[in-house]
């Protein structure tokens, strides 16, 4: 599967192929954003990769899925997400979503992400607004 707007050298940063922009919290994973007060992604440059003591530390609070975005490699068919055909997250939220951002976040990612490269820019456009854990944990823990 191709890339849009491939340079070999941010592509061999996450793998060979396309990154998931949804991962979990695990030593190797790129640490991709920050959520902030207004529950939207900011988006960290130059990429970073997070170890075993950042996951530590992360993961003594609140989920770190609910505080950051993380990447990782895509598994396609080995993700429970997977349709057959493409990622059903982004085209969930596509489908979902009321609003979405003026402005291409510059992310680090675009060279192999899974979303840019399955649904182009409307993905970016809408990529600060996802939580990849949106539970509400007071819920979840009774
Ligand atoms: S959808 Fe766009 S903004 Fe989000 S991770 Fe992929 S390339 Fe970056």
């Amino acid at each position: 599967m191709s890339s849009p707007g491939s340079a070999d050298g941010e592509r061999a940063a996450v793998g060979s192929s396309l990154a998931c922009p949804s991962f979990r919290c695990e030593p190797g994973a790129v640490l991709l954003g920050i959520v902030g007060r207004d529950q939207k992604v900011g988006y960290i440059r130059p990429e970073l990769r997070i170890d075993e003591s950042f996951v530590s530390r992360a993961s003594s609070g609140r989920s770190p899925e609910k505080r950051f975005r993380f990447a990782g490699p895509c598994v396609e068919g080995r993700c429970r997400q997977w349709t057959g055909e493409g990622c059903g997250v982004i085209k969930e939220v596509l489908a979902s979503s009321a609003s979405s951002c003026e402005r291409l976040p510059a992310c680090v990612l675009r060279p192999h992400c899974r979303w840019y490269a399955q649904e182009g820019t409307a993905a970016c456009r809408v990529c600060p607004l996802v939580l990849t854990d949106g539970t509400d944990e007071e819920l979840g823990s009774g």
